[in-house]
Order: structure tokens, then sequence, then C-alpha cells
């Protein structure tokens, strides 16, 4: 469970895991939160994440808050103007620019919340995660479960040959596994 702190000022959150770790649902629970207690909120998320429609952020329990679809992490630097609490989705598709961004975001006094893939489905990190991860105030990671074993599951293995870093997929494409089952 995540409880809201009282730092004054801005600071980072994030929220990593595997595909079906819960990342959007946990993201959107502070979101709902912060809505509820009257904060200007908004969700950014990268173009390429086109699964659902353009202007929702959608979980896999379509649960939707409306978001903003964005090509570069500039953008969300720029349309962030007056928002207090500022959620991102899909961050590992973002470049490193994203770093300086979400800093500038929290300088400002906002509350920085992203949500991504912490590996790829080669159990590699995933592009600018490890960064966000050092400059974040509070990390929590989420854990799906293994579709082998049971097990908790960190890893997103795709069943495809398709080796594609930018391949977006629901449960035709990936399963979550856990370090033994994704070790065998
Ligand atoms: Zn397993």
């Amino acid at each position: 469970m995540f409880l809201e702190n009282m730092i004054k000022g801005g600071w980072i959150e994030v929220i990593a895991g595997s595909m079906f770790s819960g990342k959007t649902e946990e993201l959107l629970r502070r979101i709902k939160r912060a809505k509820i207690a009257k904060q200007k909120v908004g969700i950014f998320k990268p173009k390429t994440d086109t699964r659902y429609s353009q202007n929702d952020v959608v979980s896999h329990d379509a649960n939707k808050v409306l978001s903003i679809p964005v090509s570069n992490a500039q953008e969300i630097l720029e349309q962030a103007i007056g928002y207090e609490v500022v959620g991102i989705d899909e961050a590992q598709f973002f470049d490193d620019t994203l770093i300086e961004v979400c800093n500038k975001l929290a300088g400002k006094g906002i509350r920085v919340i992203i949500a991504g893939l912490d590996m790829d489905f080669e159990g590699k990190p995933f592009g600018v995660m490890p960064q966000l991860f050092a400059v974040a105030e509070y990390v929590t990671k989420v854990h799906a479960i293994c579709v082998r074993c049971g097990n908790l599951a960190n890893y997103s293995h795709r069943l495809t040959k398709d080796k594609s870093l930018v391949m977006l997929g629901e449960k035709a494409e990936y399963e979550a596994i856990c370090r033994n089952c994704f070790n065998n």
C-alpha cells in the first residue's frame, strides 16, 4: 500500500513491474485519490501506445482516466501548466530527456507519478526506467503472478518471435513469469 506523503513541494514516484502487474491500475488509484482531493491532475502517455483509444489511459480492467498523448517528454513540460499532479504511463517508451522533464516538474512543486515496465521481454532494464528509479523519492515494484507456477512474477515473457522492442501486446503475445521459470 502506498500512503501519500506530506513532503512540501514536488517529488517523483515510480511504479514499475512486468506486464499484468497492475502498474496502470496503481497509477490510476493514486490519480483518482488526488482527484478526490480536488487537485488538478493529468496523465500523459507516449503516442506509440495505441492499444486503446488515443485519449484514455485504459488499464486492463477498463478503468478509464482521460489522458493526453504526447510525441516526446518535452511536450509534457509544455502542457502540464497548472497541474498539481502529473501521471506518466508507459514511461519506458520515452527517451532519457524524461529525467530532466520529471526533475523540472517536481522542481515546480508538482507531484510526478510515473508508471512503466522495469524490464524488456529479454529481462534487460528497459530504457530510461533505471534512471528514473535513481532520481525518484519513491519507487514501488508491483508484481504479476507467474502463469506457470503461481510464484510472484517479474518477467514479461514474449510468446512470439518478434524482436522489436516497441511491440505492444496483450495476453496473446506475453505472459508474466517468475525468475525460476524465466531461467528455465
Ligand atoms: Zn514461475
